[in-house]
């Protein structure tokens, strides 16, 4: 099996950037696997998918062509349409935690995820990358940051992207999400047993990429 750096946490903790920075740092594939969730609510709401039926959405999902760029990790294709900004809505982002809690459409991207791990070295982000995607992971990160760090956060990537947020607001979907994320019945967000917890509130992207690349020479 290939090398693979797992990295998984809530919202807004900074995972994207670090493990995109990470992947190129050490030559290998980054593989964003929210990206993966968002892509499948992207589509289920362009083409008015109940988003509570389970099965459609399954359904919908085994028919779905989702492709992550392997130059810079950012770009995303749906069914051969590039959805980059598309699945970073907030329309999306308020309804992503549904589609992720529904088991079937997990197994279907699970499975993807795994099979690019196999074909080649990964850094992979998401919520369940260590506890279940690649339990055999070479190593393991637990991102955490404030609330208040990790609203800050999105706040500046939201307004970047010409959205304007209410702070208030902001916290309290990035809190809830969290809690739907957690509390769900399938691979829920937590940590696994033997992943190392990084804290990074107050701390620059490059200290937390240093920090990860230090442990992953050890
Ligand atoms: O990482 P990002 O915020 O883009 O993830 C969007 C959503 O996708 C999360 O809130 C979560 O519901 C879901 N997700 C998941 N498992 C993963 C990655 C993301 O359930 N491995």
């Amino acid at each position: 099996t290939c090398f693979s750096i797992a990295i998984d946490g809530p919202a807004g903790s900074g995972k994207s950037t670090v493990a995109r920075q990470v992947a190129k740092e050490l030559g290998l594939t980054y593989v964003d696997t929210g990206a993966m969730y968002r892509a499948i609510t992207w589509k289920a709401l362009k083409q008015n998918v109940d988003l509570e039926d389970e099965s459609s959405v399954a359904r919908m999902s085994q028919e779905t062509d989702i492709q992550l760029s392997s130059e810079n990790g950012v770009d995303v294709w749906v069914d051969g349409i590039k959805v980059t900004n598309d699945i970073r809505t907030p329309q999306v982002t308020s309804n992503v935690s549904l589609i992720a809690s529904q088991a079937r459409v997990r197994e279907i991207l699970v499975d993807k995820q795994r099979e690019i791990a196999q074909k080649t070295g990964v850094v992979m982000d998401g919520r369940d990358i260590g506890t279940h995607v690649l339990p055999k992971a070479n190593l393991k990160i637990f991102l955490t940051a404030s609330i208040e760090e990790r609203a800050q956060r999105r706040h500046r990537e939201l307004t970047q992207r010409g959205y304007s947020v209410d702070w208030d607001q902001l916290k309290e979907e990035i809190r809830l999400r969290d809690e739907k994320d957690s509390v769900r019945e399938h691979s829920p967000l937590r940590p696994a047993e033997d992943a190392i917890h990084l804290d990074t509130t107050g701390l620059s992207i490059k200290e937390v990429v240093q920090a990860i690349l230090n442990l992953s020479r050890t």
